[in-house]
């Protein structure tokens, strides 16, 4: 291999497979010539919360960011390996001027790769740039301020992309699929989903614009039906994950176009007043987003450590087999729980009232701890973002001690946003035949109905594998005997402290 003579920069892509709004490859591109560097990292591939669909969509964003960098004459580099070691083979090919990257809230094994990097950055004198895409504040001090110092980051609009990348002259492996890196040794894991949403920069500028000026009108009334959910919600949850759109940019493009709006109403045209109620609903997630992952940034250990310590024994930590199965394959006989597991394993992805009655079905009704399933729920998520995962698992679970319990009933979930039936049916075929007065309860039909429609409880569908009422007594009556321990009150007064929106008080709260 030939030695670059001049320093480079080097721009490690990670969760920003992007060209626009993205300050480190804009500030290295503006600094001499660039290496774009991905890295197919085995310790990551090979975690238990990484999906072999996570490789296809990655790939789909890598093509995306190659075009765009050959676009602006720059070239994407990429390596297999454990990254400090791709970066020392780079530094043995060229001198490393400085490394650029975005920083990452991210699970513990990405935490402990990005030490072992400030490790070999410091040991080698190359500065490490490292700027935030998102609101998350690294080092927080207090909770207090937070949500201004959100609204103050967000305000600065998204930087161009580089008109122009001058490439560093090194070699890379183009793009790998799974066979690719198993036959490099890498043991990627198999694909979960059926369904294949194209990807990319350009396929994420385009499924916002559709939500802002199409879908999305009906948003803060429709997200919640899987029925009308997948049209209606924005879908870019697997873009800011992957970072094919940065927050800042969904936030000021739904700015600009309630600006639109408003600016149309005042001239007197007509304006459908779900629009700007829709848009203030999708912006404030947005800031949830960030809200989220900066419990995870705070508490890395929240991964796999209930957030209120006091929970920890609360459900065993090993799980009942069966029960667990039953959710994951969704055999649970509860229509609308069935129904949404298997959408979400086809699609990769439900809308979050869905997620949140799922997880709620198994913490409460199937008493599972969400350590048993937290990480095969992260490989069914395409969208899969640690920081919002495990928080909201933790918070559908009842395990943060600062939010009241949701335990959601999945029958009348099921008979409120599935009234006709439609969306179970598809998902259920065994309760193909069911009409609406049966599709959501079809335990419940005595024996006759049950023949009138071909349809046997315990044969064709399972019988419900718990009592819902009795199962929520239960789990209440456990969440009251944990909170009367003496540790309890002060466990979540901390939580608060360090986690607890600014929203409500802690008196508000009960602590
Ligand atoms: C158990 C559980 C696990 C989840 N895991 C993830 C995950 O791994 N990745 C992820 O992006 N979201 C996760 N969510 C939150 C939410 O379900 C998804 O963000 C949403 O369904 C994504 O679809 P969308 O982009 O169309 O969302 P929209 O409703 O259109 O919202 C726009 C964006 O706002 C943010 N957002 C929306 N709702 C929430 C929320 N409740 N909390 C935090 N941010 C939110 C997301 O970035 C989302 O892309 C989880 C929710 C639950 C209950």
């Amino acid at each position: 291999m030939m030695r670059t003579e001049s320093a480079v920069q080097v721009v490690w892509f990670k969760r920003d497979l992007r060209v626009r709004d993205h300050v480190p490859l804009r500030n290295a591109a503006a600094a001499g010539q660039v290496v774009a560097l991905y890295v197919y990292e085995p310790a990551l591939i090979e975690s238990p919360d990484f999906d072999g669909a996570h490789l296809r969509h990655i790939n789909a964003a890598l093509t995306e960011l190659q075009s765009a960098l050959n676009a602006r004459s720059g070239r994407l580099v990429t390596r297999v390996g454990e990254i400090t070691a791709v970066l020392e083979q780079l530094r043995n090919e060229c001198a490393i001027a400085a490394l650029w990257s975005h920083e990452e809230t991210t699970q513990q094994v990405a935490y402990a790769r990005d030490r072992d990097v400030r490790r070999w950055c410091r040991s080698h004198n190359i500065p490490w740039h490292e700027p935030s895409q998102t609101g998350v504040v690294r080092r927080l001090k207090s909770r207090d301020g937070w949500a201004k110092a959100w609204t103050h980051t967000m305000a600065s609009p998204p930087v161009a992309a580089p008109t122009t990348i001058m490439p560093a002259q090194v070699s890379g492996l183009g793009i790998l699929d799974a066979d690719a890196l198993q036959a490099l040794g890498v043991k990627v894991p198999s694909d979960s989903h059926e369904l294949f949403v194209a990807g990319g920069e350009r396929f994420a500028r385009r499924t916002l614009a559709s939500f802002l000026t199409d879908r999305g009108v009906d948003y803060r009334r429709a997200m919640s039906s899987p029925v009308t959910a997948f049209d209606a919600c924005s879908r870019i949850s697997e873009h800011l994950a992957l970072g094919t759109l940065s927050i800042r940019q969904a936030l000021h493009a739904s700015a600009g176009r309630r600006a639109e709006l408003q600016a149309q109403r005042a001239d007197g045209m007509a304006v459908d007043p779900r629009w700007l109620q829709s848009l203030s609903s999708f912006e404030s997630r947005l800031h949830w987003h960030c809200h989220f992952m900066q419990k995870l940034e705070d508490e890395p250990a929240i991964e796999n450590r209930c957030v209120c310590r006091p929970y920890e024994s609360l459900r065993d930590a090993n799980a009942n087999e069966q029960r667990l199965e039953a959710w994951k394959s969704g055999h649970t006989g509860v229509p609308m729980v069935d129904a949404c597991m298997r959408a979400l394993r086809a699609h990769g992805w439900i809308n979050f009232r869905m997620r949140a009655m799922l997880v709620s079905y198994a913490a409460y009704d199937l008493w599972l701890d969400w350590r048993t399933f937290s990480k095969w729920l992260a490989r069914q998520f395409v969208d899969y973002e640690p920081g919002i995962h495990y928080s909201q698992l933790q918070m559908q679970s009842g395990t943060t001690g600062i939010n009241t319990l949701r335990i959601y009933n999945p029958y009348t979930q099921g008979e409120t946003l599935d009234p006709e039936g439609s969306f179970t049916r598809a998902w259920v075929p065994e309760l193909a035949a069911l009409p609406a007065e049966w599709i959501h309860r079809p335990h419940e039909m005595p024996p006759l109905v049950q023949g009138m429609y071909g349809v046997t409880i315990g044969r064709d569908y399972p019988a419900p594998l718990v009592d819902h009422a009795q199962a929520v007594r239960d789990a209440k009556a456990r969440f009251t005997a944990a909170r009367a321990h003496p540790g309890f009150r002060a466990a979540a007064r901390a939580v608060y402290e360090r986690h607890g929106s600014r929203a409500q008080s802690a008196r508000a709260r009960g602590l």
